[in-house]
């Protein structure tokens, strides 16, 4: 199936229409038309190749929110006309003890990521959700309740599941006191999933700029992590610490705000930390710990919850177009909170 997307065609060009086909369908495979696609960081790492592994060209985009248009002839679960969703995975080896638990980001055998990663079975290079059309195999596309606008899910996908599997790790309920260091996509995710959940939630930034917003995203308050004298309160507060921060960081003034036993997860940066100090560690069998997205039954119970409790991001959406300028923007957290692209402004793929 021919269709047309984004693309970047080297680290230093900025992304361009792209015209591809995406594989014929296999038995087990749906077939949809992409209506919105998320923009998340590591669309943008991905496309400057800044983690080093990025096969040209790249089509970015995990957070795809679209409509069934085909089903292989072994599909079951959906049908031409579903409202559904495809997040950061669209293959893994379903066997390994990790698929079984239906853990399949950490797959043992290696899961495949929506792009950016070689097919299971052709080897060919994955092209994401920056595209009119998508074809993933059933296990791993997701179905969109109806009482959601699908126009704000598809930040669900990403930083939805990226904060809600923590959370859900971690046991967070009523009673839970959270903190959300950051208030990016990641951040105002986390603040709302935390509160919906029931926990008490703290933001924590460097200055207060950010107190009115964190109020209204669900926060209970706003943490000024540069007033020693309020962090100075806050020791032994927390039983978990959500850090979404995606740049190199230092994580040990957050350390002794946690409770004996409590966690700090890393969710937001892939890389190196300044050197943590094992003192807060060892006084109060802290735990500095890590997360990548989720699986796949998280992840439908994540849209389930997000349902129920009506749980949307807030969204800024965006022609296909704008994605370039939208990046730079990104980088300089000018979004509130995530950036959306309405496929409706990408032109079908010509017939010929
Ligand atoms: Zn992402
Ligand atoms: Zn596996």
């Amino acid at each position: 199936m021919k269709t047309i997307g984004y693309a970047a065609l080297s680290p230093s060009t900025p992304l361009a229409p792209f015209t591809f086909e995406r594989r014929a369908l296999r038995a087990n495979d749906v077939a949809m038309e992409i209506l919105y696609c998320g923009v998340c960081h590591s669309d943008l790492h991905t496309a400057r190749n800044d983690w080093g592994w990025t096969q040209y060209p790249a089509v970015p985009g995990h957070e795809i929110v679209g409509r069934v248009t085909h089903v292989g002839p072994d599909v079951t679960r959906f049908r031409v006309g579903d409202a559904v969703a495809v997040g950061c995975l669209v293959d893994s080896c379903q066997e390994c003890d990790h698929c079984h638990q239906g853990e399949e980001q950490f797959c043992t055998n290696g899961r495949t990521d929506t792009y950016n990663a070689p097919d299971r079975i052709t080897g060919e290079n994955t092209y994401g959700g920056y595209a009119k059309h998508l074809v993933v195999r059933e296990e791993f596309v997701l179905r969109v309740p109806d009482t959601l606008t699908l126009a704000h899910v598809a930040p669900l996908l990403c930083a939805g599941i990226t904060t809600y599997s923590p959370l859900r790790t971690w046991n967070v309920g009523p009673g839970s006191r959270v903190g959300v260091i950051g208030l990016g996509g990641l951040g105002h995710m986390a603040v709302k999933l935390a509160a919906g959940l029931g926990a008490d939630v703290t933001v924590m930034s460097r200055t207060n700029s950010k107190e009115a917003d964190a109020l209204s995203l669900g926060a209970d308050r706003l943490l000024v992590s540069s007033d020693s004298a309020a962090m100075a309160a806050a020791q032994s507060h927390f039983d978990l610490i959500i850090d979404t921060v995606p740049v190199k960081h230092d994580v040990n003034p957050y350390m002794s705000l946690l409770k004996v036993d409590g966690t700090l997860v890393l969710v937001g940066q892939v890389g190196p930390l300044a050197e943590p100090t094992t003192v807060p560690l060892i006084l109060g069998r802290r735990r500095i710990a890590g997360s990548l997205i989720g699986g796949i039954r998280e992840t439908q119970e994540m849209l389930d919850f997000c349902a129920k409790k009506q749980i949307l991001p807030d969204c800024e959406m965006i022609r296909m177009d704008q994605i370039n300028e939208a990046f730079e923007r990104m980088e300089h957290a000018d979004v509130r909170y995530r950036f959306v692209i309405d496929m409706a402004s990408l032109p079908a793929p010509s017939a010929q």
